[in-house]
């Protein structure tokens, strides 16, 4: 495989700035552009040995800096590598990159360093997505999610699986092919046991996907009800800074303004939305249908009333827009004089939640009425966990596989049309971890990577 060179850190300016180089190449390449200022030439070092000195070119030296090289296969991608560490600058740092790609390296495809270390068998496909998730996340909670599967959380669990059916597989196999021999013979109910159990785990992974996805990308939240009720104040104590203006003129909050915040675990992706009242005025009209569209979009509706004032029926209008949604009601102002029939909420919502989010107060209520309303409660991260829809779909393929053997044993089928929905099955997992993988399905998963990855 070529050598090849890519900038793998961030395209800002910073202290330090690395370009990585990897391959058969990599040290006499960086032996090239680097001189140590021991005169020591980076092959003779061994790996995880560092030399400091100089970067050049072909028109002088470039900069100062700190080359740490790496011996196959100790290292990301299993082949030689060398990190050179030099000053963070945009121009620099293109500049020490141009000084490998001239000499001999070739300059790396988005993901590259990534897939030779899969191909290489230094990490399997769960682990390589999880490098993506680390780099994207955005919460704690989806970079520990992250790092777990890195630490090889989903692989394990999956590849035991495959093991598990592997072993029913062969023996299976022995007996269809030799029924006359003397195999030890693996009864209708064993083998039933056996199937549903890894279906089980199967199913039990799937079932976990929906409140994982909300735990560690968050979920899609409209905040609504009628005007100056409190909705702006609500996502400020939320946001914890002022986002929207709050104001006591109604109708005020005329465009949905984005934010994301954290309410206890969950990110939740907020909208604060104009009033949802009827109006003649087209500028808030727009917001008003905005409004509708976010509400039938969102996964978690905050719908909120005014305490200190009756329920008209433009609150009636929330409800049934709330119907068979996961909303919360939050009845806001409850430092003022109460005059709210909580019973027709009571009545209309499963969830409610008392607040005053002038004052600041029922904010670990409303986390907790979140939390319990999105299955989320106790939710680790820690677990094996499917990360995204590749994971999902391979997954899902594998247990209706399963599921159609267990179901093919109770109506009597033979036993190799079995076998066949088990191969089906291990397949499917194999592709998960990457064990079988097609090139296509290689080559579409690390074209998603950045360069120097
Ligand atoms: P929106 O139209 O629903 O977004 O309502 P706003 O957030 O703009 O609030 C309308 C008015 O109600 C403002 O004067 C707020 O200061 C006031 N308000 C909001 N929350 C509370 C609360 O918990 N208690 C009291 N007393 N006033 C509040």
């Amino acid at each position: 495989m070529s050598t090849i060179a890519a900038i793998s850190t961030g395209q800002a300016a910073g202290g330090i700035g690395i370009v990585r180089i990897s391959g058969e190449n990599a040290v006499p390449v960086a032996d090239r552009i680097f001189e140590s200022v021991s005169g020591v030439k980076l092959e003779k070092l061994k790996g995880y040995r560092a030399a400091f000195g100089k970067v050049k070119s072909e028109k002088g030296f470039i900069d100062e800096a700190v080359a740490l090289v790496f011996r196959a296969p100790k290292s990301y991608t299993g082949e030689d590598v060398v990190e050179i560490s030099c000053h963070g600058g945009l121009l620099v740092t293109k500049q020490v990159l141009r000084a490998a790609l001239s000499n001999g390296a070739e300059a790396a495809a988005p993901g590259e360093f990534t897939k030779r270390a899969f191909l290489n068998g230094k990490i399997d496909l769960t682990r390589a997505e999880a490098v993506m998730d680390i780099i994207g996340a955005k919460s704690e909670q989806s970079e520990q999610a992250a790092f777990q599967t890195l630490e090889g959380s989903l692989f394990n669990k999956i590849n035991k699986i495959s093991l598990f059916l592997k072993g029913l597989a062969a023996s299976l196999a022995a007996w269809v092919d030799y029924p006359d021999e003397e195999i030890d013979d693996i009864s209708d109910e064993e083998l039933l046991e056996k199937i549903e159990s890894a279906d089980g785990e199967l199913r039990e992974l799937i079932a976990g996907f929906d409140t994982g996805r909300i735990v560690t990308q968050g979920v899609e939240t409209a905040i609504i009800g009628r005007p100056n009720v409190g909705k702006s104040t609500l996502m400020n104590m939320l946001s914890g800074y002022e986002k929207s203006i709050v104001t006591s003129v109604a109708g005020t909050t005329r465009d949905i303004v984005e934010e994301s915040v954290s309410l206890g675990g969950i990110i939740l992706h907020l909208a604060d939305t104009a009033g949802l009242h009827e109006t003649d005025d087209t500028v808030e009209k727009i917001g008003v249908d905005r409004t509708k569209k976010r509400t039938q979009r969102a996964t978690l509706i905050l719908a909120v009333f005014d305490s200190s004032e009756q329920l008209n029926e433009e609150d009636e209008k929330i409800f049934e827009l709330c119907r068979g949604k996961n909303a919360v009601a939050v009845i806001n102002k409850t430092d003022l004089e109460p005059k709210l029939n909580a019973e027709i909420i009571n009545n209309n919502f499963k969830n409610v939640v008392y607040i005053s989010a002038k004052n600041n107060s029922g904010i670990k209520e409303l986390e907790q009425s979140v939390e319990k309303l999105l299955g989320t409660e106790g939710f680790d991260t820690s677990s094996a966990m499917l990360n995204n829809e590749r994971q999902l779909a391979c997954c899902k393929q594998a247990q209706e596989s399963l599921a159609q053997a267990a179901e093919g044993l109770r109506a009597g089928i033979t036993r190799d049309a079995i076998n066949v929905n088990i191969d089906v099955a291990i397949e499917a997992l194999d592709t998960l971890t990457g064990e079988k993988a097609t090139e296509s399905v290689v080559n579409e998963i690390f074209s998603r990577f950045c360069v120097g990855k």
